[in-house]
């Protein structure tokens, strides 16, 4: 299946035609400054450039396309896939376009003003030339859809959050995803198992903290101004020097936005260019403003590995990727060093030997006995976006009609080894059953403890049994905030580096050293239940539950696949407080993109 990808800036558009089958790349053009008198197309990176004869997307699109198509010698493409910088809170997954989604896009114009309309121009005039053919598009937000509300959340007035959509969004969604997919590869894990910090460092920069899968953390924001220092964008600074610059200059609002996307980051601070092959040169040279510019931006994203793995209470991986992390030694260098107190040992000649290439697409650069594994990986968004696209012209808009999902709601409740049991209840217990629940071999005991946080304490939390190998506290947020701790949202089992706790028992207490979590909302499943569904372990879905006349849709539900397990939802009683759903609620119409899988289907009653 070949797959064109196209990815349409405000001066340049970039398109691919991708082999979905062997993900070989058939032909790739790029149209430059497409406004001017001349725009320039150049196809499959020849020496010899082609001018097109008119300017303008369309004209130009309309030139280059067909000299494009050529190239396949006579096979056909099947979909085509569009990047799109901003998909908002709509978008956390890439959709089949229609009238309805371009007005979407559009109105998210105002949250990337300088992206969304230039996308959506190539969606236009890619539709008009090919209307048969489905058109997917892309969001480089989606894969950020799944940070958690701390993250996402500015400390501004309630009211004009609400009013303008004002959140973390996150960009470079589809290079983090693919990186991290590749990085597990790499090291022969599952992205499930791992916690990784993927720097994306290209003209733009951006850092992303991957919890077991998922994006937690990442340092774009709005827009995509906020974070690391890039080419020509400051990222972080503080917001007082706008208005102080602004008041004293007497700047407006787009002479401020020029400044901030365009006169700063690497060219502000170097005075001589946004290029860091050009600043890493003229500091070796003696340039005293470069060597101010490659410290300032080594140093910003030292911080930010420092901040994320501190946000996920740990790091398996760090990735770099992107033009700078793939091919500068220096700046992976300085990065890197001085952090053996998070367990990170980088091997020198590794790193200055390194190379990468689509072929050999990443490489290691950390010593043997580095807790914290360090790669290179050679990003490819166009794969990832073609990828992406394969998938949805395969599923079409196949309805089916698969199964219903019952919807439990889970109370607060604990996981105990048979050793804490012993400590609590006195040597030798063994937990009674109260009554069984509806995964089978599972029982609620007759047992409860008392569980004691710094500000409260909650007696009578019941244990569930039988015994497991990890004490697992699982709790809402409600109680979270009552008991006074703040614990990660995690998947059953995935207690490493999570809040201690003080249980108390008729016979004993013990402090946990880790074990509370506010359990990830998930769906049990068999293997044959996930086969009908389509889905794997550890895909992330969504389900749209009907609640009478309040329809609503549970996003970030994860997939667990077991033959021990029955069909079931399970949610905590915050959510289904808020929802106000009743235990016997089903699940219906289920949407999914899985890290490693994406379906779309509906599921009826
Ligand atoms: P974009 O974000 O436009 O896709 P890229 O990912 O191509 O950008 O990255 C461009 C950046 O990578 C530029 O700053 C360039 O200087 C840098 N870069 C490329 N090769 C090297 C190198 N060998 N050493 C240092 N920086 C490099």
């Amino acid at each position: 299946m070949n797959i064109l990808v196209i990815n349409c800036g405000s001066s340049s558009i970039k398109a691919e035609i991708i082999n979905n089958l062997n993900a070989n790349r058939v032909a790739e053009m790029l149209i430059d400054r497409i406004s001017s008198d001349k725009p320039i197309l150049n196809i499959n990176k020849s020496k010899e450039t082609i001018e097109c004869p008119e300017n303008g997307h369309e004209a130009c699109l309309k030139f280059a396309l067909p000299l494009l198509l050529s190239k396949l010698n006579g096979s056909n493409i099947s979909g085509i896939g569009h990047r799109v910088v901003h998909g908002g809170s709509k978008f956390n997954q890439p959709v089949l376009i229609d009238k309805e989604v371009e007005e979407t896009i559009e109105r998210l114009s105002n949250l990337a003003p300088l992206h969304n309309p230039a996308n959506l121009k190539g969606i236009k005039i890619a539709r008009a030339i090919f209307p048969d053919l489905p058109h997917v598009a892309i969001f480089d937000t989606s894969f950020h859809q799944t940070l958690p509300t701390r993250a996402y959340t500015y400390a501004l007035p309630k009211n004009l959050r609400d009013k303008y959509g004002i959140r973390r969004y996150g960009f470079h969604g589809s290079s983090h995803q693919y990186v991290a997919n590749l990085a597990a590869k790499a090291l022969n894990a599952d992205l499930k198992d791992l916690r990784i910090i993927s720097c994306h460092l290209g003209n733009g920069a951006s850092v992303c903290a991957i919890e077991y899968g998922r994006s937690v953390e990442t340092s774009m924001g709005l827009t995509p101004l906020e974070g690391l220092v890039m080419g020509t964008r400051a990222g972080d600074i503080d917001p007082g020097i706008l208005l102080h610059i602004g008041r004293s200059e007497e700047l407006s609002i787009d002479e401020l936005d020029e400044m901030l996307n365009r006169e700063s980051g690497l060219k502000g601070l170097s005075n001589h260019s946004n290029d860091m092959r050009d600043i890493i040169d003229e500091a070796a040279a003696g340039n005293e403003d470069c060597r101010l510019a490659l410290l300032v931006f080594a140093h910003r994203l030292r911080k930010y590995i420092g901040a994320y793995a501190a946000v996920m209470g740990g790091a398996d991986a760090i990735v770099f990727t992107g033009g700078i992390g793939e091919n500068s030694n220096v700046v992976r260098q300085r990065v890197t060093q001085r952090m053996e107190y998070m367990g990170v040992l980088p091997d020198e000649d590794l790193n200055n030997d390194l190379s990468i290439s689509d072929e050999h697409p990443f490489a290691f650069f950390n010593a043997p006995n580095s807790r914290v594994k360090l790669l290179a990986v050679k990003t490819d968004e166009e794969r990832a976006i073609a990828a992406k696209t394969a998938r949805i012209v395969n599923e079409g808009n196949k309805v089916n009609s698969i199964p219903s999902i019952p919807i439990a709601i889970s109370a607060r409740h604990i996981h105990l080894t048979q050793e804490v049991v012993e400590q609590l209840f006195g040597q030798g217990y063994q937990l009674t059953e109260k009554s069984a629940l509806s995964q089978p071999g599972q029982f609620a005991a007759n047992e409860t403890v008392t569980i004691c946080g710094p500000k409260n304490t909650i007696e009578r939390v019941r244990i569930l049994g039988p015994c497991r190998e990890l004490n697992q506290l699982e709790i809402s947020r409600t109680d979270e905030f009552f008991i006074g701790i703040d614990a990660p949202v995690r998947a059953s089992g995935k207690v490493e580096s999570s809040p201690g706790i003080k249980i108390i028992g008729p016979k004993g207490e013990i402090t946990l050293k880790e074990g509370v979590i506010c359990a990830w909302r998930h769906i049990h499943m068999t293997a044959e239940d996930a086969a009908i569904f389509e889905v794997e372990d550890g895909d992330i879905v969504e389900v749209d539950v009907k609640n009478g006349d309040r329809p609503l849709t549970f996003g970030n539900v994860l997939i667990r696949v077991s033959p021990k397990f029955k069909l079931e939802m399970h949610i905590d009683t915050d959510e289904a407080n808020a929802a106000e759903l009743s235990q016997n609620a089903e699940g219906a119409l289920i949407k999914t993109e899985g890290i490693a899988n994406l379906v779309k289907k509906n599921v009826r009653h």
